[in-house]
């Protein structure tokens, strides 16, 4: 059951910051997360602030230096159907559309799609773990097959989020308005590793809230994709999933980011075989090199092994897509 608190719909940005700033409040966006979190008690809050009827947080929009910027409170139907999503930034269409179900797809807004909190299935039960501020980490010696292979430390979640290894692939900026005036991120230093803080996901402070999402230009010949597998067909978070982003140089990677999903705490870039993949051709021999580096510094725990060759797998599969 959840437990009452106020409600307060926010009529601005501002309001929302200072609604958001008081007492132990959370914001509301499309609440597919955060109704999930209540109902199971994950925490609880007295004031809820809804920031869903603010249209200046809403759409996609070109930026006048050929980049993108979209609103937290976009859905993420509309990132999947955006035409210009689609055909200038694929993987993060092709992740979007890897999100749940249309009806939560609907819903759900890529904003808060980036800031939902962890699947661990502890943390979503009546298990007072280390990320709520115990003293155990419940998964390390128990029921760990969907955790961490990389970045565990102390806690072993996997990031839930599809469309932020897409985001991290097209090296995104995240937009933040608070209490102190607007600043901006990189994605890469959006999210908290565990051998950081294992209680808190993102970098938001108190107050502070997501307004949008900034692509810079994909300058250049940009090849880019999203694979996620998934334990059933319908709607499933990732099993292992990896964004690619290849700049080419005729039939040279002259850049690459390689960023996987339900492999870390936070998107995982595998640098060591993006590094390796740079200045080769996409052949057959350096895409096994590449794959097998990816999952070279893996740590798996007692019951997700199998994450290794499976991540093996699909990095060399997508790869090998791309060079087509
Ligand atoms: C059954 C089910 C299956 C799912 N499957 C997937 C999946 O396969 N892949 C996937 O990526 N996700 C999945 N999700 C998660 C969910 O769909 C996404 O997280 C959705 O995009 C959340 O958006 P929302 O607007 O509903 O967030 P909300 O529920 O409103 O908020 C989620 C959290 O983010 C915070 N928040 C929201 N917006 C902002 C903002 N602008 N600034 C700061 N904080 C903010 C809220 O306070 C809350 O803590 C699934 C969820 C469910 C219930
Ligand atoms: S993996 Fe993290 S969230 Fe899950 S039980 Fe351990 S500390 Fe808690």
């Amino acid at each position: 059951m959840i437990t009452g608190f106020s409600y307060l719909k926010a009529k601005s940005v501002k309001e929302a910051i200072s609604g958001l700033s008081q007492g132990n409040a959370r914001l509301h966006a499309g609440g597919t997360d955060l109704l999930g979190c209540l109902r199971d008690r994950v925490f609880t809050i007295d004031t809820m602030v809804s920031i869903s009827g603010l249209r200046e947080l809403k759409g996609i929009r070109e930026t006048p230096e050929g980049g993108l910027s979209i609103g937290a409170l976009t859905t993420i139907t509309e990132v999947s159907e955006s035409r210009v999503i689609r055909d200038r930034y694929p993987a993060l269409a092709q992740a979007a559309l890897e999100v749940a179900s249309p009806q939560l797809r609907n819903q759900g807004t890529l904003g808060g799609n980036l800031c939902q909190k962890p699947r661990c299935w502890y943390y979503r039960g009546e298990f007072h773990c280390l990320r709520k501020g115990g003293d155990t980490c419940y998964a390390f010696a128990g029921e760990n097959h969907y955790h961490c292979i990389f970045g565990g430390n102390r806690c072993y979640i996997v990031h839930p989020s599809d469309t932020a290894p897409a985001l991290t692939a097209y090296e995104a900026t995240i937009s933040i308005a608070g209490p102190a005036g607007m600043r901006n991120v990189s994605i890469d230093r959006f999210f908290v590793p565990a051998s950081e803080d294992v209680t808190r996901e993102t970098v938001l402070e108190k107050g502070e809230i997501v307004t949008g999402i900034m692509l810079p230009s994909p300058s250049g010949e940009l090849k880019s994709s999203y694979r996620k597998v998934r334990a059933r067909q319908s709607w499933d978070f990732a099993l292992a999933g990896v964004a690619l982003a290849l700049r080419m140089s005729g039939s040279t990677v002259a850049d690459a980011r390689i960023v996987l999903s339900g492999a870390a705490p936070v998107p995982w870039r595998p640098v060591e075989a993006e590094k390796a993949l740079i200045g080769n051709v996409l052949s057959p021999g350096s895409i096994r090199r590449t794959a097998a580096l990816s999952v070279s510094r893996a740590q798996p725990l007692k019951h997700n092994a199998y994450k290794v060759p499976l991540f093996r797998g699909m990095i060399e599969e997508e790869l090998m897509s791309l060079s087509n």
